[in-house]
Order: structure tokens, then sequence, then C-alpha cells
């Protein structure tokens, strides 16, 4: 009698494992979005007591779905964007927008206020002038003439009415050193509420965690600044965001200078003091929008701001492709 009960015991353990094994695994994908690529991917534990109501395909989609939501929304490419509509309107009057949006241009003044303008959405008051696939970049007197429209102050938030208005006709806002970190933050939350224990969300250089990577850290890669193929650094990682800022995304080179993507809201130039910045922190959304500030600050001010605030890590990569890391990062 001991024998046969040991037997379907042990056929029972099986047939429960092997189950395990074809419903529980890794789902990712990668997708076009914001004009960069996007991609998700998590280990999904599906069984009879599991609390994940959504198929791993639908849960994809769910992710998929708020990186368009959130760029339909904040597009400047997209006339009909909520953005767009701010840009046309709020020279002449204060313009509602949804509370999200409303939420971000809260953020972007915090963050402005934290990096003494150097992150700074009106920027785009010249940035818009500027097509790095044509080659293109406004004049100097274009430049001295948008000069007073960035800053940070001249976009006004009435909290009660949930709306904006610019100082002036000439203010433009662009989210585009924001709304990526946003999307992460946005879709790390759908996946955490979904029951998901373990994992990532990127768009562009932005990259946020959900756990480790079941027992191992995540290993995030830091692009070489000179060398498309190469990594300059990995980073073992569980349960941050990290963002990266560098020169060579979006950018064209004239008479030997460079002209990216990221602007020096005082000068209305790209900004030329390091090469690349990433930040490491919990909050998606500031990790962004700081690797940006970062960039323009350079590496003595911006490692400096970095070293006082203790939520975040610097790695920077200066002119000379020498790497610096923050103190927290450096070992003691
Ligand atoms: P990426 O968009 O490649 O992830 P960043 O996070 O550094 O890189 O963001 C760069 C984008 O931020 C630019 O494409 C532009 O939309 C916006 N931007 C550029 N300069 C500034 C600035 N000084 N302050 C705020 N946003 C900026
Ligand atoms: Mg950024």
């Amino acid at each position: 009698m001991f024998k046969p009960n040991y037997l379907i015991l042990v056929l029972c353990f099986f047939a429960a494992s092997l189950s395990g094994h074809a419903t529980a695994q890794w789902h990712q994908k990668s997708f076009q979005v914001m004009g960069t690529q996007a991609h998700v991917e998590f280990w999904l534990e599906q069984n009879e007591h599991s609390s994940i109501s959504d198929s791993p395909a639908q849960l994809i989609e769910k992710v998929e779905q708020e990186m368009h939501r959130i760029d339909r929304l904040m597009s400047p490419y997209k006339p009909n964007s909520q953005l767009s509509h701010i840009n046309q309107q709020a020279g002449i009057a204060p313009v509602k927008v949804n509370q999200e949006l409303f939420n971000l241009l809260l953020d972007s003044r915090q963050i402005a206020e934290l990096t003494q303008g150097t992150f700074d959405i009106t920027y785009a008051s010249i940035g818009y002038q500027y097509d790095y696939r044509q080659g293109q970049k406004p004049a100097k007197s274009d430049i001295n003439q948008a000069l007073d429209a960035i800053d940070y102050r001249a976009v006004m938030l009435d909290k009660q009415q949930s709306s904006v208005r610019f100082k002036n006709q000439d203010v433009r806002i662009d989210l585009g050193g924001i709304a990526k970190g946003h999307a992460v933050k946005q879709c790390l939350a759908i996946l955490k509420a979904a029951g998901i224990k373990h994992g990532l969300v990127s768009a562009g250089g932005d990259t946020g965690l959900l756990g480790d990577r079941r027992g191992r850290p995540w290993f995030v890669g830091i692009k070489h600044p000179r060398a498309a193929e190469k990594t300059a650094v990995q980073l073992p990682l569980s349960d941050e965001s990290i963002s990266t800022s560098g020169d060579y995304e979006r950018y064209f080179i004239e008479d030997g200078v460079r002209y990216h993507h990221i602007i020096n809201p005082k000068t209305g130039d790209s900004a030329r003091k390091v090469v690349s910045v990433s930040i490491i922190g919990k909050n998606s959304t500031y990790v962004d929008a700081l690797s940006t500030a970062v960039f323009v600050k350079g590496l003595q001010e911006g490692m400096a701001l970095i070293n006082k605030l203790p939520e975040y890590e610097a790695i920077i990569i200066d002119n000379q492709q020498t790497l610096h890391v923050s103190r927290g990062l450096q070992e003691n």
C-alpha cells in the first residue's frame, strides 16, 4: 500500500511543477512610442491561486496603450495634444488642462526651482527652432530674441482652476525632458497594481524597475557616448529608476560643433560641459528631469547638486570620456 501512494504523490508533484513551468515565465515586448523605442518585461506567475486577472498579452497591451495615451496628451508634434493647445492658447488666455498634465507642470516647476532653472520646460521657446534631423538651428538673433521667454516663472499655474497661462505669446513649453519618466512611472504602477513583483519598463533612456530579476539584480547598461554599439557600464539595480541623457541621441555637427537636443536655458544653445549623465532614484519622473538638469549643469555643479540630494545618485561621463560617480556610489 505504501509504494503506490508514494508514487502518486511523486507524480502529483511532477504534474504541479510542470504546469507551473508552463504558465510562469517572462513576458516582454518592444514597441515604438514618443519618438523612441519602449520596452516592457515582467515575470508572471499564473496559477489558480494567482490574483492576477489580466493575461500577459492584456497586461502588455495596457502598458503600451498607457504610453500612447501620454504621448497623445503631451506630444508637441501632435497638433491636437493638450500640450499643443497650451502652446497655441496660453499666451492669450488661461487654458484648462487635465489634472495629470497639470501635476506634471507642477513637478516641472518644482524641479526647475531645485535645479536653479537648468531644467526648464520653456527651453522650447527656442527649442522648437532646432531640427536635428534636418541639421537646422536658429540664428543668433533668433536666440537672443527668445531668451526672455525662457523662464519657468513665465508659466503661471492656477491650482484652483487647473489652468495654465503664459506671461506672453513668445513662451512655449515642451515636456520632452520629463514625459518619458512620467510614462515609465505610470506603467510601473499598472504592473504593480496587476500584482507583478519583477518587471521592467523603459522608454528611450528612461528605465524603471519593479523588484529584482528573481533573485538577481537587473542589469541596466549606459551606452558608450561615442561608440553606438558599446556599453560604457552595466549597473546592477533593483527597485530603482534610472534615466540617461546623452548628446548622441539627436544631434548634428556643424563646423566641428555638436548641436544636440539638451539646451542650456541661459544660452539657448546646446549644453556641452559633459556627454552623458545618468541619474538613479526611486522617482522615475524626477530622475528623467534631473538627468537633463545635471547635463546642463556639467560635472562640478551637477555632482554637487546630486550629492546634496540623498535620494538620487549620478554617473557622469565628461568630455574626456572619464566616468564620475556621486558619493553614494563610491566604495569606501
Ligand atoms: P531623451 O529625450 O533622449 O531621453 P533627456 O531626458 O535628456 O533625453 O531629455 C531631452 C529632452 O528634454 C529634449 O529632447 C527636450 O525635449 C527636452 N529639453 C532639452 N533641454 C531641456 C532643458 N534645459 N530643460 C527641460 N527640458 C529640456
Ligand atoms: Mg531627462
